[in-house]
């Protein structure tokens, strides 16, 4: 059998240099393929703009060999006895593509017969995506039953911890760390260890809610922001650009890397500077921004000037809740054809970073299937998000029920920090009221704050939820 092995590197974080026994990520995957496959050739390749340039790259590095095997440049405890079982099932089968599932990621490769690498080439072109570790199983759902596709199952059904054992982030790396001791371990008693982790699954940071006003054009019906400010429809209060730069440059040094959302209690379009204050996230390193908004009130010279400066790092949540008019004054007050304008000049703005929302809830279900229809031909990607009635203090308006049959701790405990205008943080959005104050973030360090949130998250493992988690179902929710 012809095999080359493939490490692809992703993400351009500087983990080159980091060692794992003495060895860094690429040393240690190097030697796992010379003890798989000794006669293989490695081959590095990454990181690329989108799955296009990537599966070009494939086409061409894979030409003439019988067998590709994937590897993540960055997972260096990639196991050699799963990676083992993965080969021996695709040769067995002849199969031409296999993969593993339930595993966290960076724990397993892919095997592919190049064959196949030009059909998934053409499909990238139909859909242009950012190239990552999910983009060869993606591609290949375009049709998979054209394929021979076989599937090694892990013991440990792990995927709904999302865990990824990479060193993508300081994150990723904080979690290799703590995850060592056990990396010698037999595979069923490590994916235990992993499931049982608890507390240490908390690392650092990835997303920061961020108020930038308190004022907001419209109250829609699912918001219960009336409620905690009676005068959010006429608040004129903003976050200053040297306090905005200096909670994301504090934040950034302590997480790494962060996804910012400005749009926490507000509506950025209407701070006078916004356009200065997205310009100088964009420039700092490491730092994403996604913007919700009611898509009002934005000018076009702004909007232009950070299509030109966004690298990628910018995308917009546009809030609807419906396309028909009369249904969206109902829920949202007046505002449908600028917001509809807005969404479209977004789209060609800032192709592929667009997500026209609509909360599904009782009064616009019926309109789920053409909301959906419409925007995702027109901008590839559509969020039905789930109603929330933040634990009880709004009616309850959802159409369906779809959170997990058993309760996990919540991932915005887990991962996530909300500020408020006066620098007051709490773990998220619903805690609107701050009951669970973890300091101030002009006054404290990133480092004092985030710490603090251990409480709660301890308090979510034992099951043991402060009344304003107690019967919040937006836990198994996900931002970044
Ligand atoms: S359970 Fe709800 S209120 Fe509690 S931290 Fe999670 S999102 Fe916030």
């Amino acid at each position: 059998m012809k095999t080359l092995a493939l490490l692809v590197n992703f993400h351009r974080y500087p983990s080159r240099e980091l060692l794992w026994d003495g060895k860094t990520a690429t040393e240690r995957l190097r030697a796992l393929v010379q003890s798989l496959e000794p006669e293989a050739p490695i081959l590095e390749i990454g990181p690329f703009k989108d799955t296009t340039e990537y599966l070009e790259a494939l086409v061409t590095a894979c030409q003439g060999w019988e067998e590709a095997v994937f590897f993540a440049a960055d997972a260096p405890y990639t196991r050699a006895d799963v990676s083992s079982q993965l080969l021996h099932l695709h040769r067995r089968y002849r199969a031409e593509y296999t993969f593993a599932d339930g595993f966290p990621s960076g724990l397993t490769p892919e095997v592919l017969h190049p064959r196949i690498l030009p059909t998934l080439l053409e499909w990238s072109k139909k859909k242009p995506s950012p190239a990552g570790r999910e983009s060869l199983f993606q591609l290949l759902s375009t049709d998979i039953n054209r394929f021979d596709v076989e599937t090694h199952l892990s013991p440990v059904d792990l995927r709904s911890r999302r865990l990824s054992l990479t060193a993508d982030s300081a994150r990723g790396v904080l979690l290799l760390r703590r995850v060592e001791p056990w990396n010698s371990l037999p595979l069923k008693e490590f994916l235990d260890n992993l499931e049982k982790m608890g507390a240490l699954v908390r690392t650092l940071p990835a997303t920061l809610q961020v108020q930038v006003t308190n004022g907001v054009r419209q109250v829609p019906q699912w918001s219960p922001h009336l409620q905690f400010d009676p005068r959010a429809l006429e608040a004129r209060d903003f976050l200053s650009r040297q306090n905005w730069n200096r909670l994301l440059d504090s934040m950034l040094s302590f997480a790494g890397d962060l996804t910012v959302m400005p749009g926490f209690w507000g509506e950025p379009s209407m701070h006078p500077q916004i356009c200065g204050l997205l310009s100088d996230a964009l420039a700092k390193p490491g730092l994403a921004l996604c913007i919700e908004t009611s898509g009002l009130g934005w000018r076009e010279d702004d909007l232009l000037l950070l299509s030109r400066e966004s690298r990628g790092n910018l995308e917009f949540i546009v809030e609807l809740d419906s396309l028909v008019p009369e249904t969206y004054l109902r829920l949202r007050g007046d505002g449908f054809e600028e917001a509809l304008a807005t969404t479209l000049r977004l789209i060609e703005l800032f192709p592929g970073k667009v997500w026209p929302q609509t909360v599904r809830m009782l009064e616009n279900e019926d309109e789920m299937e053409g909301f959906y229809k419409y925007w995702t031909e027109k901008a590839g990607r559509v969020i039905l998000q789930k109603h929330n009635h933040f634990g009880g203090r709004l009616p309850q308006l959802k159409p369906a029920d779809l959170s997990p049959w058993a309760r996990h701790p919540c991932w915005h405990a887990a991962r996530d920090l909300a500020v408020f205008l006066d620098g007051t943080t709490v773990p998220c959005r619903d805690d609107f009221a701050r009951t669970q104050v973890l300091g101030n973030a002009f006054s404290e360090t990133p480092e004092v704050i985030w710490n603090r949130g251990s409480t709660l998250f301890g308090l979510h493992l034992s099951q043991n939820y402060p009344s304003v988690c107690r019967n919040c179902d937006e836990y198994y929710t996900f931002n970044y």
